[in-house]
Formats: C-alpha cells, sequence, structure tokens
C-alpha cells in the first residue's frame, strides 16, 4: 500500500483527505505496476518557495515529501504526483539519484525529472476520481444509504425507466 502521512499544517493548507489519497494511489499504482507496492511518506510543508522535493529517509519504503502548496488543486496534486514518481524510481526502479545539478536546464532535462512529469500527466483523472469519491460520500450520507426505506422527496420521477 500507499499511505500518506501528512502534517497538520499540510491538512489544514491543502483540505485533501489523504487516506482517500492513498487508497487511490495505492489502487491505481499497484494495477499499473501489477505488484504489491509498500510506501510510507510523511507529506510536510516545503520551506522553498515553489519547489517540492521527496526524501528516502529510511530502508526501502519511508519517504518524505516536502511539498509546496502554494497553488490551486491541479497544482498540488500534480506536485503529490511527480514527487510520489521520484519514490517509484528508487522503490520501483531502483534508480537512485546523487546528481546535483550545474544548471537549471541541466535538471530539468535529467532523466529523473522528464520521467516524475510523466506522472503528471494522470493529475486530471486523479483529482476526479478524488472529488466523485467525496461526491459519493456525501451522497451516501445526504441520501441516508446507512438506513433501510426511502426519503420522501428523493424517488421523484427518476425510478420509471426501470420498472417493467
Ligand atoms: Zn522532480
Amino acid at each position: 500500500m500507499i499511505k500518506f502521512f501528512p502534517s497538520r499544517r499540510i491538512i489544514k493548507e491543502t483540505g485533501i483527505d489523504f487516506g482517500l489519497l492513498s487508497k487511490i494511489c495505492t489502487d491505481i499504482f499497484e494495477s499499473g505496476f501489477n505488484r504489491k507496492i509498500n510506501i510510507y511518506c510523511k507529506v510536510w510543508k516545503s520551506k522553498e518557495k515553489e519547489t517540492s522535493t521527496m526524501e528516502n529517509t529510511k530502508g526501502k519504503c519511508y519517504f518524505t515529501m516536502h511539498l509546496d502548496t502554494e497553488g490551486n488543486k491541479r497544482y498540488v496534486f500534480g506536485s503529490i504526483l511527480h514527487e510520489l514518481r521520484h519514490a517509484f524510481q528508487e522503490y520501483i526502479f531502483n534508480f537512485t539519484t546523487v546528481s546535483r545539478f550545474t544548471s537549471y536546464n541541466a535538471y530539468y532535462k535529467s532523466l529523473e525529472e522528464r520521467d516524475a512529469r510523466k506522472q503528471e500527466k494522470i493529475t486530471s483523472e486523479i483529482i476526479k476520481i478524488y472529488d466523485n469519491f467525496k461526491k459519493c460520500e456525501e451522497k451516501f450520507k445526504s441520501f441516508n444509504l446507512k438506513e433501510l426505506g426511502y426519503n420522501k422527496g428523493v424517488e421523484q420521477n427518476k425510478t420509471k425507466q426501470w420498472d417493467s
């Protein structure tokens, strides 16, 4: 499983349900890579402006992400997916980097950054899944699906097409 452990500040500033995001990432990536993944990732606020980083902290499975939260939802989710890819580079591909780049250009064009940006391509889809899951949770509550029976006003005209 992929599990995020956000700091209070991260929860407060992003409003993201990291429990749900952990579940979605686990499903998508375990299915994509067709294998079990065990990544435990702390998420802390980045102190560097416009910069997020990922660091392997212990063994194979433990990481710390420093996340830049100064941006819209798409930026933040995209950054999380990008940084998670850096974890996959080590965890899945055994690709470790110690390089410090001499220029921004060298950094931008490096294999690891190109590869990490590739994973940002699924940002929209991850957001849609996340948002729809949240909407579904809300509907489950608002339509009182925990209880047997019906709510007045909910049925209206919508059931007809399924009756034979
Ligand atoms: Zn990167």
